[in-house]
């Protein structure tokens, strides 16, 4: 598929968090991974079915690969040798990418993702990252069931996204952090059923014998 026939431009509004710079700070100047982004279609190429000019779309770590290499075909395109990167990617004109902080991008189709309407852009942006970070090894093992009781070790981004997606998952929760100024959100926001401080030994010795 050439680059015109799959790309699909996108956005104004576009949010890229997803990792610090060295200050610890997030910061949109001084950090070049940007690959938690949504925002609205500005224009599409000839080819392109899933989206229309106007839509919200929602984009990863990757925006374009090959196509047609076996790691392709068996959905494993992190390893295609062409994939290109959200952020520093290079397309064949040589354009650079610059993720999530550009003012506009290019996709290829197949690495956008549909945001349905309504959805608030700014929260559904971790969605991309943090959030199919803890989303796939839920499904993937088998964690994502009624009976579990999950334990999250440690409650940053993806921490938060595990609490959430096992919550509407319907398991237990366990929040296991080293910050005890997180249980407040942990538990009454977030909704975990239980919060232990990872260096209390008493408590982690009751949860080692439960
Ligand atoms: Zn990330
Ligand atoms: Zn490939």
């Amino acid at each position: 598929m050439s680059k015109a026939a799959a790309e699909a431009k996108q956005p104004v509004n576009a949010y890229g968090w997803a990792a610090r710079d060295s200050s610890g700070v997030l910061s949109p100047f001084n950090f070049s991974r940007r690959h938690e982004i949504v925002g609205q279609v500005t224009s599409i190429g000839h080819n392109v079915t899933k989206f229309r000019v106007g839509d919200i779309a929602g984009v990863g770590c990757i925006i374009g690969s090959c196509g047609p290499c076996d790691n392709c075909k068996q959905d494993l395109e992190n390893y295609c040798p062409k994939m290109l990167w959200t952020f520093n990617g290079h397309h064949e004109d040589g354009t650079r990418a610059f993720g999530g902080y550009s003012d506009n991008m290019v996709v290829e189709e197949r690495y956008a993702i549909l945001i349905p309407n309504g959805f608030a852009l700014a929260g559904t942006a971790p969605l991309l990252c943090a959030g199919i970070t803890a989303y796939s090894p839920l499904k993937y093992f088998g964690l994502s069931k009624l009976d579990r009781h999950l334990g999250v070790a440690e409650f940053g981004g993806v921490g938060h996204m595990a609490v959430k997606f096992a919550k509407a998952f319907g398991a237990k929760v366990t929040v296991i952090s080293s910050s005890p100024s997180k249980k407040k959100e942990a538990v009454e926001r977030l909704g975990a059923d239980s919060f232990l401080v990872s260096h209390n030994q008493e408590q982690l010795e009751v949860i080692i014998k439960y």
